[in-house]
C-alpha cells in the first residue's frame, strides 16, 4: 500500500531535495530536459529507508523510517536514491549500484556515500522466545517475560502447557 498522508510534513522536503539534486548534477552532466522522478511513500518498508527502480525514474521512501530519522539522515536517504536514478541516467544501467559513479554523484551533491542509512532500526516492541510443546517458540514482549521471571505462569493456548523461558525444558 502506498500512502502519502502520514508523512505529508516531509513531502515538501522530498520534492525540494529531489529537484535540488537533479539541478546539482545537471550543472556537470547532461540530463534529459524532461527528467521527472516519481516518488511515493511506502508503509511496508521497515528496514530499508529508500528504494530506486532501474529504468523507471521512480523511487520509494519508508514512511516509518522517515518519521524516526533526523533531517540529515532523511537528506542522505533522498539524495542516495536520486543519485541511483541519476547515475543510471548519466552512465547507463550497467554500472554497479553503489559503485564509483554513484559515489561521485553523492559527493557532488554534498552527501557522504553511505551504502546504508544510519537510522537506528529497533523494533518498537522487541519480542523474546518462550517455549512449550509446540514446534515453534511463542514470541512475547519484555513485560510478559519479566512477569514470567517473577513467577507468573502463562499457558499456551494451543498445547495448554505452561510457557517456559528455557528452550530445552521439555526435550
Ligand atoms: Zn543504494
Ligand atoms: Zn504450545
Amino acid at each position: 500500500m502506498e500512502v502519502r498522508e502520514p508523512t505529508y510534513l516531509f513531502s515538501k522536503e522530498v520534492d525540494d531535495l529531489i529537484q535540488e539534486t537533479i539541478e546539482c548534477v545537471r550543472q556537470k552532466h547532461t540530463l534529459d530536459k524532461n527528467l521527472h522522478i516519481v516518488w511515493t511513500w511506502s508503509n511496508k518498508m521497515t528496514r530499508t529507508a529508500g528504494y530506486a527502480w532501474k529504468n523507471k525514474r521512480k523511487v520509494r521512501f519508508s514512511a516509518d523510517l522517515f518519521k524516526r530519522d533526523k533531517v540529515s539522515g532523511r537528506r542522505n536517504t533522498i539524495v542516495h536514491e536520486i543519485c541511483h536514478i541519476l547515475s543510471w541516467e548519466v552512465y547507463g544501467n550497467k554500472i554497479k549500484p553503489h559503485g564509483n559513479e554513484w559515489k561521485y554523484l553523492m559527493r557532488l551533491c554534498g552527501e557522504e556515500p553511505l551504502r546504508t542509512h544510519n537510522i537506528k532500526v529497533k523494533p518498537k516492541h522487541p519480542r523474546y522466545p518462550t517455549y512449550c510443546m509446540c514446534p515453534k517458540p511463542h514470541m512475547l514482549v519484555k513485560q510478559m517475560i519479566n512477569r514470567m521471571k517473577r513467577g507468573t505462569a502463562y499457558t499456551c493456548t494451543t498445547c495448554k502447557e505452561v510457557l517456559t523461558l528455557h528452550k530445552d525444558f521439555y526435550i
